[in-house]
């Protein structure tokens, strides 16, 4: 089959089949060879590489990791893009396509049966729907992971990768430094897809720590610290953490935490680090 990174291709496919995109499902095409060839090379993949993709499409970028790696799982939620998938990857014996939404399958057996429970590389053009939940699910269950290369809006690039004292930095940019090392390596027009997506786009590279930058009596009680303070950002951490009722902590409780890390009371989630917001959860715990 031939490169369907190259525009005419994609339409052709398209046209073959009389693709109707689904809105719905974020569904862009990518229809470029240089960031394809620049997501692959970023993402280091090797012949010893089992790489899970996020949403194949009609399999543009699965041939690229299909050439480059050991073996490629590719999970597709959209039914109509099933046949297509195994007309454009017929060439290839090294690729496994999944007819399932990419939130309900249990990555953690996939990778154990794939590649006997070693840390795979995750590559994606990300449906932009629900980039989030698709990242917080992969780190959050601790699946084996080396690096998560994928597409997402420039602005959710920017908000991974920032730090405190900035307007993106939030409890985003907390829990992706938290779990891994947030590289963007390329940054995409508009035009780079068919249909055209509305925003600007970036390829990231998260490559996954092996030890967390803090140590924590409790992630869980972190992370609600973090969305209470971010949920109110313009309030003062004070009021952010003891307005959350989940929480349930006392001013005093609070105040006392900050006065022993020598943060001033009026200060506001966004200025903290991860370290500090690690402090402050060990004091609180
Ligand atoms: N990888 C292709 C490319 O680069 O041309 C397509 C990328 S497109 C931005 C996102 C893809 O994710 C679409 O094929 C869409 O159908 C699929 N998708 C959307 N939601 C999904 C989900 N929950 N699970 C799996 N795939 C999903």
């Amino acid at each position: 089959m031939a490169n369907l990174g190259i525009p005419q291709n994609t339409i052709a496919v398209l046209q073959k089949y009389n693709f109707n995109f689904q809105k719905r499902f974020g569904q862009n095409f990518l229809i470029d060879t240089n960031v394809l060839d620049k997501i692959i090379s970023s993402a280091e993949i090797t012949k010893e590489d089992c790489v899970l993709e996020i949403g194949p499409g009609i399999g543009t970028m699965t041939q690229y990791l299909a050439e480059s790696a050991r073996e490629v799982v590719a999970v597709e939620i959209d039914k109509n893009l099933i046949p297509i998938l195994q007309d454009t990857l017929s060439a290839y014996d090294n690729v496994t396509i999944i007819n399932d939404d990419i939130l309900k399958v249990d990555i953690a057996k996939l990778v154990q049966e794939k590649n006997d429970g070693k840390p795979i590389k995750v590559v994606a053009n990300l449906p932009y729907y629900i980039t989030t939940p698709i990242i917080m699910g992969l780190f959050e269950s601790h699946v084996p992971l080396k690096s998560i290369t994928i597409m997402v809006q420039k602005e959710v690039a920017d908000r991974m990768q920032v730090g405190p004292g900035t307007k993106d930095y939030g409890a985003l940019s907390l829990a992706v430094q938290f779990y891994a090392k947030p590289q963007i390596v390329a940054n995409v027009p508009p035009n780079c897809f068919i249909p055209r997506p509305n925003v600007g786009s970036a390829v990231i590279k998260l490559t996954r720590h092996e030890e967390p930058p803090v140590q924590v009596k409790s992630e869980r009680f972190m992370f609600d610290l973090v969305r209470a303070s971010f949920n109110q950002r313009r309030k003062t951490l004070v009021n952010g953490l003891t307005n959350a009722p989940n929480l349930q902590l006392t001013k005093e409780q609070v105040l006392e935490a900050l006065d022993k890390m020598g943060v001033s009371a009026q200060i506001r989630g966004e200025a903290l680090t991860l370290e500090q917001f690690g402090l402050l959860s060990d004091l609180l715990s």
